[in-house]
């Protein structure tokens, strides 16, 4: 017989009443209240945690319950059966494994659907918005990491023409325009803007046997253009980015590290394998064999090893040089392996018909 408060719905009245359950219906007495009604006539509200529980009437009258456990054992005296959302919140292995949905819920949102996200959202972004972010990440790694190249005009416009000249492998492929710098910081290297620019580095240049070297660095490069890989990263990682800024509420920092986020890009394996098919696809249009690319790799990874056997015997500990090598390969990982699906490429190459030697 639980002790209860009720309420007739129409003035703020408290009636202090027992209420019972006989027979299917409800009885609610004292105070001056009578009242009996079928149990399928009365909401029976869910238990959260030492709330009362409202037993509601149809005609917006309600009752109060503090004791939860004599209401129970009322109501399942009669029948009454828990709502499922109740019996879950008190099972504790429903609990768990809600908490596990949730866990996998997020994971799945992390793994796959922000990539997805930021995939689409690449694809569809104005070029306006790609040209400004471009802008501004060159503009600060102008700053930090880069200085104006040293090669002189005819190199450069030899590089520009023959690089634009390359076919693209198919139709809407990205458009070819190179930003010249020298960063003895970076060492041999090049990156692709999201907006298609190539930011090309005198080290690299120095480093190529011949010009196909260098537009196969580029081409891989325009892969990564072609596919929005930049961009994916850019907007994957801000997204991860963007959910700790709004728990912090720091934007300003968020914005800082965009531009060093482009630079800093590990691509995944998958991005390396779609932008290296690119570039074989690009320099095979053109009558360039892929393992010219493999040629370069070969020679960065030669310099990389003989720069930590140096380094070992370095007494002035000058990690110059060795720090440099390893920034590309380290945005441009399992190179054995991508040296070797570049060569195997050049057997696509079409029979010579009086190439001109040298290629
Ligand atoms: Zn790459």
């Amino acid at each position: 017989m639980p002790a209860a408060a009720y309420y007739d719905g129409r003035t703020a009245r408290r009636h202090e009443v027992q209420i019972s359950v006989e027979g299917g219906a409800l009885l609610v007495l004292g105070d001056g209240i009578q009242r009996r009604e079928p149990l399928s006539a009365v909401r029976v509200s869910e238990r959260l945690g030492q709330a009362p529980r409202l037993l509601s009437f149809s005609d917006g009258a309600h009752c109060e319950v503090r004791d939860h456990a004599a209401l129970e054992a009322a109501l399942a005296a009669a029948g009454h059966r828990q709502g499922l959302v109740e019996r879950l919140q008190r099972s504790w292995r429903a609990a768990a494994l809600a908490v596990l949905l949730c866990a996998g819920a997020a994971f799945i949102a992390y793994r796959w659907g922000i990539p997805l996200a930021a995939q689409l959202i690449a694809a569809r972004l104005p070029p306006a918005v790609s040209r400004q972010l471009s802008d501004s990440t060159l503009q600060a790694l102008d700053k930090i990491w880069l200085e104006p190249t040293k090669l002189d005009a005819q190199r450069r416009a030899a590089l520009s023409r023959g690089f634009a000249r390359l076919h693209p492998p198919a139709e809407g492929g990205a458009s070819a325009s190179i930003e010249f710098r020298s960063s003895p910081k970076l060492g041999p290297n090049a990156f692709a803007l999201p907006d298609g620019r190539v930011v090309l580095l005198d080290q690299l240049v120095t480093l190529a046997a011949n010009d196909d070297e260098i537009y196969g660095v580029l081409a891989h490069e325009l892969g990564h253009v072609h596919y929005h890989h930049g961009m994916r990263m850019l907007l994957q990682g801000s997204a991860v980015a963007l959910l700790l800024t709004a728990w912090v509420g720091d934007v300003s920092t968020l914005l800082a590290t965009l531009p060093a986020g482009l630079l800093q890009a590990h691509y995944s394996r998958d991005f390396e394998a779609q932008a290296d098919d690119y570039a074989a696809a690009t320099l095979l249009a053109n009558g360039i064999p892929p393992s010219r690319l493999a040629d370069l790799l070969q020679r960065l990874v030669a310099q990389r090893d003989s720069g930590n056997k140096d380094r070992g015997k370095d007494k002035d500990g000058n990690k110059d040089g060795d720090g440099e090598m390893r920034s590309y390969l380290s945005s441009h990982p399992a190179t054995s392996e991508r040296i070797l699906r570049l060569r195997q490429a050049d057997r696509l190459l079409p029979p010579p018909q009086g190439l001109s030697p040298g290629r």
